[in-house]
């Protein structure tokens, strides 16, 4: 077994630590109060090669495997939370099923974009009455000559506002359920396409979470991201994925909150010495420095698998799990250590407390987490 990281590993890592600790660091409390998208830094971070760290190289991206994206997405939500899901959400949500599914022109026309960061990408499954139950959607997608013609909603979609490509699932076959369901690639100009009304979050405030509205929406037939009825697989493929990087998500959040609390602990004083002193407080830091490596490990398993083209689905949903939970538990720590301070927006602990919060819903809730396990366990 090795532990160590390949230079290429490394060198994202590197790269997207400085990144996050120069660029995003200083900006990040900001951007959170103000709850604005930093379009000016995610262009940087296309820039820098971040946007398409694992697309193949033919396409335009990185070239790199998942074990480097995944330790981006991690740096990079240390200093921002916010930052590190617009990240994921385009990288493994987007391009991935892109890459794994896109034809030849697709790829061309969409993926390579997408790659480079020049355009921002999103995945849109979630609907009012369609959650946790994907296979229930029902924004409805009828065959016109050449075109499908979408009508229905999407909600809670990240880069919502911002993406220049959606993949938007939707049903071609009502009677056949999830079966019918069938994925589409939609511009943000194609006639019919609209952005709803934004999310008012309690976290990730500076990400984009918004409604899409599809009103006789005409996608190309050429549009569509494989085959009729195969679109839940790919939707479920992506989310697979995608878990491995709310994980290295959590573990960023949690691993910032460890650190301000590591610093606080040190320097706060009661009884005339530092608080770091006492075990109540030691064995907080140990237990979260702890979870949060053992969280560590079990996404880098994910994405190692991931890259060895082997079944990951069940170590995603461990790792996203327990780096959900353990990050969590990691801000709740801070709050405590800072004490009274931990509750004031003054100190950064409250951030790290609300952007845990939401890695324990998305790309599949902590109990979605435990049916996928406990149903590759038992199955
Ligand atoms: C900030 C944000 C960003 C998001 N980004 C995206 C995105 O980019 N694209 C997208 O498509 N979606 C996105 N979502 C949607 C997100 O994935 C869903 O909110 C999530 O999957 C849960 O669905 P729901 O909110 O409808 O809750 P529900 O499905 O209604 O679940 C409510 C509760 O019931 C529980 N529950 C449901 N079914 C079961 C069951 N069978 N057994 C046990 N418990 C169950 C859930 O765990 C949860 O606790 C986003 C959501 C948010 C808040």
């Amino acid at each position: 077994m090795d532990f160590n990281l390949t230079d290429e590993e490394r060198m994202t890592q590197d790269c997207s630590r400085e990144f996050s600790e120069k660029r995003l660091k200083p900006v990040a409390a900001d951007l959170d109060k103000k709850g604005e998208f930093p379009s000016e830094l995610v262009a940087e971070l296309a820039g820098l090669g971040l946007m398409g760290i694992p697309v193949p190289e033919q396409w335009g991206g990185g070239g790199l495997n998942t074990v480097a994206y995944t330790l981006a997405v991690e740096e990079i939500s240390r200093s921002c939370a916010s930052m590190g899901v617009t990240l994921s959400a385009h990288t493994s949500l987007a391009c991935d099923p892109l890459s794994k599914y896109g034809t030849d022109e697709q790829k061309e026309r969409f993926l390579r974009p997408l790659a480079s960061g020049k355009k921002l990408g999103a995945l849109a499954m979630t609907e009012p009455g369609a959650g946790t139950d994907l296979g229930a959607a029902s924004l409805a997608a009828a065959k016109d000559g050449d075109c499908y013609v979408l009508n229905g909603a999407k909600v809670f979609i990240t880069n919502g506002s911002v993406a220049d490509v959606v993949l938007v699932l939707a049903s071609t076959d009502k009677a056949a359920g999830s079966k019918g369901l069938t994925m589409f690639i939609v511009e943000k100009c194609a006639p019919g396409f609209s952005v709803g009304r934004p999310e008012h979050k309690l976290g990730i405030r500076a990400s984009s979470t918004t409604e899409l509205i599809f009103s006789d929406c005409r996608v190309p037939a050429a549009q569509r991201l494989g085959d009729e009825g195969h679109g839940f697989r790919i939707g479920l493929g992506a989310l697979d994925g995608g878990r491995i990087g709310i994980a290295a998500q959590a573990v960023g959040i949690g691993r910032a909150a460890l650190e301000v609390a590591m610093a606080y602990a040190k320097e706060r004083q009661q009884f005339g010495k530092p608080i770091a002193t006492f075990q109540a407080i030691q064995w907080m830091i140990a237990d979260t420095a702890t979870e949060l490596d053992a969280a560590r490990l079990l996404y880098l398993r994910a994405a190692w698998l991931k890259d060895h083209g082997a079944r990951f689905g069940v170590e995603a949903a461990m790792a996203k799990l327990l780096a959900s939970e353990a990050a969590s538990r990691a801000a709740d720590h801070a709050i405590q250590i800072h004490g009274g301070y931990g509750f004031t927006t003054e100190y950064a602990p409250e951030r790290h407390y609300r952007d845990a919060r939401i890695t324990r819903i998305y790309e599949g809730t902590s109990e979605v987490m435990r049916m996928v396990i406990a149903g590759g366990l038992l199955k």
